[in-house]
C-alpha cells in the first residue's frame, strides 16, 4: 500500500477501495472513511479534498496535507471538423500520452491508452515507431478518463464508451489495465458497464487466456488484420511467437455473455490484405466464433509505405463477410482521421484540417 502511493508520489487517483480503506487505517479512521472517499474520488470526481464534506475536518485536513488527486496535464488539444477531438497528455514524469475523445450521435466513446509507446512491432502501426518507453499506472489509466471527461464538461452519471485503442497493447499491461477496468466499473466508482469497456489486443495467447478467468472482464476485441498465418506474420511479427490458430483457438475458448460477441478489428491496407480471397479466408476463419468485424480503412502516414483500400475494396469485403453471417461494420463514417488516430500517432491529414493548439511536434510521439 505505501509502495502504491510512493510511486504515485501521493496521487491518490488509481487506488482502488481496499487501498483507500488502508489509507483510512494508516490516518486512524474507521474503514468505511475509505470507501466514501473512493466515491468522492470517482463518482463525484472531486480532486479538492475540502469539498469531501461527508467526510470528517481531521480527516479532510490530513488528506489535503498529505496526498494530491492529480489528472494528467493536458498539453495539446486537437478538434476535428466532426466534433472528435484528440488530447496530448503530459504524466509526472514528462511522458506524453494520446486519448481521444469521439462523440457519435449521442454514443460518446473514449480511446485510452495503455503504455507509453508500443513494443508490440506491428509493421502498419505509428505507435510501433515509438518502441516502448513504460507501462501505465492504473492512474494513468484512470487520469485519461478524468482529465478528458472533465475538459469535455460530461457530467457524472453521463453514459460513455471506454476503448483501450490508444497507444500501447494493454494485454502487455494486464493489471494494471484490470485495475484501472474494476475501478472504472465500480458502481460506487465510474459506474461504467463493463459492456461499454473494450480492450483491444494485438494478440497476447496466454493474456486472452488469463483475461477469460476474470471475474469482472470487459470486452475483448482482436486485431486480426491479415487472412492466412504468412501474411499475419508479414503485417505483425508478434504472430510468429502467437500464431492464428493459437489465437483463434484462444478465441474459441474464450466465455461470453449470452448476447455478446468477440469484435475483430481488421484494418484494411491497399493491395495487401483486402482482396475477395482474403474476405472469403476472414469469414472461413471465424467460422464458429461468435464475432462481429470491425473493418477499418487503413489512416495513412509519411513515414509508413501503406495505403488505404479504396472505398470499393473495403464494401465488396463487408459484403463478403456479411453473406456469410458476419456482422462487419466500415469504421469510417467518423472521420477516418479520428477512428485510428487512436492507432495512429502521426496525422498530418488531421492537423491540417484542424486549429491545432500548440502541438510540440518534439515532443508529439507523432
Ligand atoms: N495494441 C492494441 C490496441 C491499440 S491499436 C491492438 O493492437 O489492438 C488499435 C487498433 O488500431 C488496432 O486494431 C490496430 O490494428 C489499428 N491500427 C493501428 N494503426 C492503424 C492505422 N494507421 N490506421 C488504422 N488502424 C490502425
Amino acid at each position: 500500500m505505501k509502495a502504491v502511493i510512493s510511486a504515485s508520489r501521493d496521487n491518490l487517483l488509481g487506488l482502488d477501495k481496499s487501498d483507500l480503506r488502508e489509507l483510512a487505517a494508516l490516518c486512524e479512521e474507521p474503514q468505511f472513511r475509505g470507501a466514501q472517499l473512493f466515491r468522492n474520488i470517482y463518482a463525484r470526481r472531486q480532486r479538492d479534498f475540502a469539498e469531501c464534506t461527508e467526510l470528517p475536518a481531521r480527516f479532510r485536513h490530513l488528506l489535503s496535507s498529505r496526498y494530491r488527486v492529480d489528472y494528467p496535464a493536458i498539453k495539446a488539444r486537437i478538434a476535428s471538423r466532426d466534433g472528435a477531438v484528440r488530447y496530448l497528455l503530459s504524466l509526472h514524469d514528462g511522458e506524453n500520452v494520446e486519448t481521444v475523445f469521439m462523440p457519435d450521435e449521442g454514443r460518446l466513446t473514449l480511446c485510452v491508452s495503455s503504455q507509453v509507446g508500443c513494443a508490440v512491432n506491428c509493421h502498419f502501426c505509428f505507435t510501433a515507431l515509438l518502441g516502448v518507453k513504460r507501462n501505465l499506472e492504473a492512474g494513468e489509466i484512470l487520469g485519461q478518463v478524468m482529465a478528458v471527461t472533465a475538459a469535455q464538461r460530461i457530467p457524472p452519471a453521463t453514459p460513455f464508451n471506454v476503448v483501450f485503442m490508444g497507444m500501447g497493447e494493454p494485454l502487455l499491461n494486464l493489471a494494471p489495465v484490470m485495475k484501472a477496468v474494476r475501478i472504472l466499473a465500480d458502481r460506487d466508482g465510474m459506474a461504467i458497464p463493463l459492456r461499454r469497456i473494450t480492450i483491444s489486443t494485438a494478440g497476447i495467447v496466454p493474456k486472452i487466456r488469463e483475461m477469460a478467468r476474470e471475474t469482472v472482464r470487459p470486452k475483448l476485441a482482436i486485431s486480426l488484420n491479415a487472412s492466412t498465418e504468412e501474411q499475419r506474420t508479414a503485417l505483425m511479427p508478434l504472430n510468429r511467437k502467437y500464431p492464428l490458430s493459437e489465437l483463434l483457438q484462444a478465441c474459441r475458448e474464450f466465455p461470453l455473455g449470452s448476447r455478446e460477441r468477440l469484435t475483430f478489428e481488421y484494418v484494411l491496407l491497399d493491395g495487401i490484405n483486402d482482396t475477395d480471397s482474403d474476405a472469403q479466408r476472414v469469414a472461413a476463419l471465424l467460422g464458429g466464433i461468435r464475432s462481429k468485424v470491425n473493418l477499418i480503412p487503413y489512416n495513412a502516414g509519411p513515414d509508413l509505405p501503406y495505403r488505404p483500400s479504396p472505398l470499393r475494396r473495403v464494401l465488396a469485403f463487408q459484403k463478403i463477410l456479411q453473406d456469410h453471417h458476419i456482422p462487419a461494420f466500415i469504421r469510417i463514417s467518423r472521420g477516418q482521421d479520428i477512428m485510428a488516430a487512436c492507432g495512429q500517432l502521426r496525422l498530418a491529414g488531421m492537423e491540417s484540417e484542424t486549429a491545432p493548439v500548440d502541438v510540440a511536434p518534439s515532443v508529439s510521439p507523432g
